[in-house]
């Protein structure tokens, strides 16, 4: 039995060190890297951040592909990955607060006008203009998950009126949970501030398309850290164009990186952050170490991906 550890990245940890990394936490395992590789029948477990559908024919062995973040719709879609190969995620606490933060950052970035007083100050201009008030203030998160939950309580914590969404009925303290498709315009038309961090699913692709989009409350901000796809961006932009809505901050888009020329980067009513609300992973890849170990026990495993939901 042997992991492979293949992220394909460089912007962000090499694979020896995340291997280096796991193997502190079981130093007898049989931990390789794609310039270790040797014998690919030994492979058992795969921890990837995208899969790549060459390696996955050399691999007759494999079990579980593990990723190395939360979002596995390249993993549930790709169509030669087997049946029997089980998907597991990470659900670490670092970037779940980073993003709860990044929601925070942003909506109070709207309600202390901050961008207004950037600019006021670039021409030296002494403009008052009064806050919006936190407690009379509605924010919906969408996605009351691993992370959609920690941000609404952040939210609720500080004061704004929360109301959460989610596929199936929820019970928080403090927050105004409604579930199922039916319930989401509704719910739109009374936020001032709405946080999308959801799974890209088949039910969710396109979900803001301009009918939804036109739900909104007016004037209102929408705030996507889940997956670009959520959103039709053409629509978007139609809608910021008519003032229907206030403001869209991204930190994902529908291609990434996004492209020079996406008018996305130059709408005056866009923001755009490169996909890098959750970026620390903490100590995440202790659960790494943990499922490969579960695997070779047969026992149940961490954050087990339900390949037929999508998530
Ligand atoms: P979870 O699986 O813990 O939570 C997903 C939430 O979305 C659940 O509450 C789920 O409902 C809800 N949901 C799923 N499908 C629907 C639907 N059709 N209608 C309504 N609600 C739905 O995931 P996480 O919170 O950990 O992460 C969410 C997503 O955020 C990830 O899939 C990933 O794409 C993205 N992400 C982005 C990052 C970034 O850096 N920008 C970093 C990490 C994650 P229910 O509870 O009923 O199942």
């Amino acid at each position: 039995m042997a992991l492979l550890i293949d992220t394909g990245l460089s912007n962000w940890t090499s694979d020896a060190d995340i291997a280096r990394d796991v193997l502190r936490q079981m130093p007898d395992a049989d931990v390789r890297t794609p310039e270790t590789i040797g014998n690919a029948n030994d492979i058992t477990m795969m921890a990837v951040v995208d899969l790549k559908t060459n390696r996955l024919s050399d691999l007759p062995n494999l079990k579980l592909v593990q990723k190395l973040g939360a979002g596995v719709e390249t993993i549930v879609d790709n169509p030669d990955l087997p049946n029997h190969v089980r998907i597991a995620r990470l659900k670490p606490d670092a970037p779940a607060q980073g993003i709860a933060e990044w929601f925070l950052a942003y909506i109070l970035r709207a309600q202390r006008h901050m961008a207004f007083h950037a600019a006021a100050q670039q021409r030296a201009e002494w403009q008052p203009k009064a806050p919006t008030f936190t407690p009379s203030t509605v924010v919906g998160v969408l996605g009351l998950g691993h992370i959609g939950s920690r941000t609404a309580r952040m939210l609720h914590a500080v004061g704004f009126q929360v109301m959460g969404w989610s596929r199936s009925p929820k019970q928080i303290d403090g927050i105004t949970c409604l579930h199922g498709e039916s319930a989401l315009p509704g719910l739109l038309g009374q936020c001032d501030h709405v946080c999308a961090i959801l799974p890209s699913t088949q039910q969710t692709v396109g979900l803001f398309d301009a009918n939804m989009l036109a739900a909104m409350k007016p004037g209102s901000q929408l705030l996507n850290a889940g997956r670009g796809d959520l959103i039709d961006e053409q629509a978007l932009i139609e809608a910021l164009d008519r003032g229907r809505l206030g403001h869209a901050v991204l930190d994902v888009t529908c291609e990434e990186p996004l492209p020079k020329d996406s008018p996305l980067w130059r709408h005056p009513a866009i923001t755009i952050t490169p996909h890098v609300s959750g970026w620390h992973l903490g100590d995440a890849l202790s659960d790494v170490a943990e499922n490969f170990q579960r695997l070779a026990a047969g026992s149940p495993l961490l954050h087990e991906v339900d390949r037929s939901r999508g998530y």
